[in-house]
């Protein structure tokens, strides 16, 4: 689970950041509230990757430096096909105690102590898949005569340049 508490996680006045290393996969698996809402399951469903990056903290302030390496299929919007889609998405924050966070920040914990690392991770890969995915810049996407692939064949309706 993304979740750690604020009592397990390393004050940096003293020691050293806590190791990340964790499976995608399994942390997606292991969310699904947090991963697999049905607007996002799409993009979700069959990603694997891996979580990397340190954990700490200076009082309540808790100090993440996550790299999230994932691939996952998604599907042309010009050919319909499916492809592969490969990324890597980094970024470092601070998650604050909510008496000192606004409302609306996904970084932030309660009370309780617990530090809920999935909503954020979840929008640090939404945000980068792509709106419209393409499997390649040059797609030529499909004929609008014969619904052919143009990029695997050539069909046999007339060219229109
Ligand atoms: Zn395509
Ligand atoms: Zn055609």
């Amino acid at each position: 689970m993304l979740k750690y508490h604020i009592d397990k996680i390393p004050d940096l006045r003293l020691t050293e950041p806590m190791v990340l290393g964790l499976s995608l996969s399994e942390e997606i698996a292991g969310a699904p509230g947090v991963f697999l809402e049905r607007e996002t399951e799409a993009e979700f469903r069959e990603m694997r990757g891996s979580i990397t990056g340190t954990l700490g903290r200076e009082g309540t302030d808790v100090m993440v430096d996550v790299t999230v390496s994932y691939e996952t299929p998604l599907t042309c919007v010009r050919c319909l096909e499916s492809f592969l889609r490969k990324g890597e998405v980094g970024e470092r924050t601070l998650f604050f105690h909510e008496k000192n966070a606004t409302a609306d920040l996904l970084e932030r914990y309660g009370p309780d102590g617990w530090v809920d690392l999935g909503p954020w991770v979840r929008e640090l890969v939404l945000t980068d898949l792509p709106f419209y995915p393409l499997c390649d810049e040059n797609c030529k996407g499909l004929c609008p005569e014969c619904g052919e692939n143009r990029n695997t064949g050539r069909c046999s309706c007339s060219p229109e340049e």
